[in-house]
């Protein structure tokens, strides 16, 4: 294909697609405007997750944090309570940081460049394009998940998407064909053509595609092949037990590191163990958190299995007594002492807040057993002792 014809295909392309766009594109609430702020938040939310799940989170957030300004004010306990559920929160820890930086550094204004966009943390090489096209009219390709789609089958391109030579390649096709007028809008095309027009597998409608004349696939009947993926990364399976340590209605709960799975997030104590779950390795994790002494279940109250991109994690909960009155020794801001209603409003991941739940229904089954001690208690039995959770208590509220 000469010059000249690599042109006018491309212009073609162009052309068709953003007027398909004009015609078809979905009104969602970050397009109604060009805010870098509402664009960046969006594109982090967007990334592995559906505009569906995202919409509701996108709204709570801005609403909570409607400027850069008070994101980069706020506390990431926050941040992260509202980012609970829509998972892989090192995107909610990046996005503080860069607000910091954006207000720190660049007094509050979002950099208009690509390279400048690619310093701050959590924004790569993706991210920076189409903050830099859609809010700054530069000329800037983007390549996700849906480019890629598109893109592979437009060139009936059979190399294997998760080697990073054929993403490479794609970029390559993806700047070739950036226009230099409304890169923006024809970089939203043609995400919003791959995810609802030209969609995974013997789903894409080939029939309502404004491209349907150019595409390679389409003529190879190769559509449904299209994009090829080498197989995923064998599931590792993991156990992890929890510690729900009680004393007077309130349990021991850590903020996990910030680094690594869920990280700053609030959890009931967990630990990954190397082989089953048993009560001994609930209470060597105890002693860790300073409850040198306490009594653990025998039977768990819950088992959980949680599903992530490359791990399968089984959670085996057992529900722990305070003996005697040491509580977390080691009290720092990391460790606390909540009921299950204020665990419920902190930033938690969505396995804890199953885990939390099944404590809660345990914890009402057991509510009738409770009441008729304390119906004993007025005639007077005493059902607590010095070395009971009350005792406990004083020291933890
Ligand atoms: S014709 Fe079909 S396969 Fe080709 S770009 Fe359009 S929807 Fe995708």
């Amino acid at each position: 294909m000469n010059a000249a014809a690599v042109t006018k295909r491309q212009q073609t392309l162009q052309r068709k697609l953003l007027a398909w766009y004009d015609r078809n594109g979905r009104d969602l609430p970050w397009r109604r405007s060009k805010d870098p702020y509402a664009v960046w938040l969006s594109e982090i939310m967007l990334q592995q997750t559906q505009v569906a799940t995202v919409m509701p989170y996108y709204e709570r957030f801005v609403r909570r944090f409607p400027t850069v300004h008070v994101l980069a004010a706020a506390r990431i306990d926050a941040v992260l309570k509202l980012w609970a559920g829509l998972g892989y929160y090192s995107r909610a820890r990046n996005l503080h940081k860069a607000a910091a930086e954006i207000v720190r550094e660049h007094d509050g204004r979002f950099p208009d460049s690509v390279e400048a966009l690619r310093t701050l943390p959590g924004i790569g090489r993706y991210t920076a394009a189409a903050i830099a096209s859609i809010c700054f009219g530069r000329r800037a390709a983007v390549v996700d998940g849906n480019v890629i789609r598109v893109l592979t089958r437009l060139f009936n391109i059979s190399d294997d998407v998760r080697k990073p030579a054929t993403v490479n390649r794609l970029w390559g096709i993806a700047d070739s064909h950036a226009p230099a007028r409304r890169c923006g809008d024809y970089n939203q095309a043609i995400m919003e053509l791959g995810a609802t027009v030209c969609t995974p597998g013997a789903t894409a409608r080939c029939d309502i595609c404004p491209l349907q004349a150019q595409c390679a696939a389409r003529k190879a009947q190769t559509v449904a092949e299209l994009p090829r993926k080498s197989a995923k990364a064998v599931v590792r399976h993991e156990t992890h037990i929890v510690a729900a340590i009680c004393a007077d209605d309130r349990w021991l709960i850590r903020r996990r590191p910030s680094d690594g799975l869920w990280g700053g997030l609030w959890e009931l104590p967990s630990a990954q163990v190397s082989g089953a779950a048993t009560v001994e390795a609930v209470r060597r994790l105890a002693r860790s958190l300073g409850v040198p002494r306490c009594t653990v279940s025998t039977q768990p109250f819950c088992v959980s299995n949680h599903q992530l991109s490359h791990r399968l994690i089984r959670f085996t909960g057992y529900r722990c007594s305070l003996q005697g009155t040491e509580a977390a020794d080691s009290m720092n801001a990391d460790l606390r002492w909540v009921t299950l209603a204020q665990f419920s409003k902190l930033g938690i991941s969505q396995a804890m807040r199953r885990i939390a739940e099944a404590l809660g229904a345990g914890e009402s089954n057991d509510r009738g057993t409770r009441s008729i001690s304390r119906r004993q208690s007025r005639h007077g039995k005493p059902v607590r002792s010095a070395g009971t959770p009350r005792a406990a208590s004083r020291r933890i509220a």
